[in-house]
């Protein structure tokens, strides 16, 4: 038998909206944009780095908010069913420079992403890509390592890692999504998310 894998995409599913929480604290409604508006991800990293020094904010200014949020109610006890039950990994675009203050108030899970370049000043001058297509690359890796993979996220970024899963599920999506993907079972609360999880695995798990 497979072992069985959860991986689980972080903003919009775990905590909230990163940028989200930074254009509400700034004001500025530019940075509202997020990957549940744009499909393209290299094109909404171009807008939100151009936006930054539009308004001079460096990564400092970011991790102020960030160092304020909080998981989503409830995250924390889900994702510790989930690791109690699966083995868990996190596969997100958002960036190690931004994460630290969310993976230590969720129990410093795995976590796959990426990383922004700044300057000496801290003015976020460009970001790196670990790989391309990541989370689908991730889940494919995952397979040859004789894994089962069942995995959830919110919005486009995360399609191409549902339809690479043995199972998908979209949790909270926009409208759009749930359109353009009715391929996916959409939950809506951790309780409907864990059982999917549950019917998915051949395994009878734990409460
Ligand atoms: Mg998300």
């Amino acid at each position: 038998m497979a072992m069985e894998l959860a991986c689980l995409d972080l903003e919009g599913v775990l905590v909230p909206e990163v940028w989200i929480n930074v254009a509400e604290k700034t004001g500025i409604e530019a940075l509202r944009l997020t990957t549940r508006d744009v499909a393209d991800y290299d094109e909404l990293m171009r807008h939100r780095l151009k936006t930054l020094d539009q308004h001079g904010l460096k990564l400092p200014d970011i991790q102020a908010v960030i160092a304020t949020m909080a998981p989503l109610p409830g995250a924390v006890e889900f994702l510790r069913w989930l690791d109690r039950n699966f083995q868990v990994v996190i596969l997100s675009d958002t960036f190690y420079d931004f994460a630290a203050p969310l993976m230590a108030q969720l129990g410093w899970p795995v976590l796959f992403c990426h990383n922004l370049v700044t300057d000496a000043s801290g003015r976020i001058t460009d970001y790196q890509l670990r790989l391309a297509n990541q989370k689908q690359a991730a889940v494919e890796a995952f397979h040859s390592l004789n894994l089962a993979v069942f995995a959830a996220g919110d919005s486009y970024n995360d399609t191409a890692m549902l339809a690479a899963a043995d199972r998908g599920f979209l949790f909270r999506p926009p409208q759009k999504v749930i359109d353009e993907f009715p391929q996916f079972p959409v939950t809506q609360t951790f309780a409907e998310l864990a059982e999917q999880f549950r019917a998915a695995s051949s395994r009878p798990l734990s409460a």
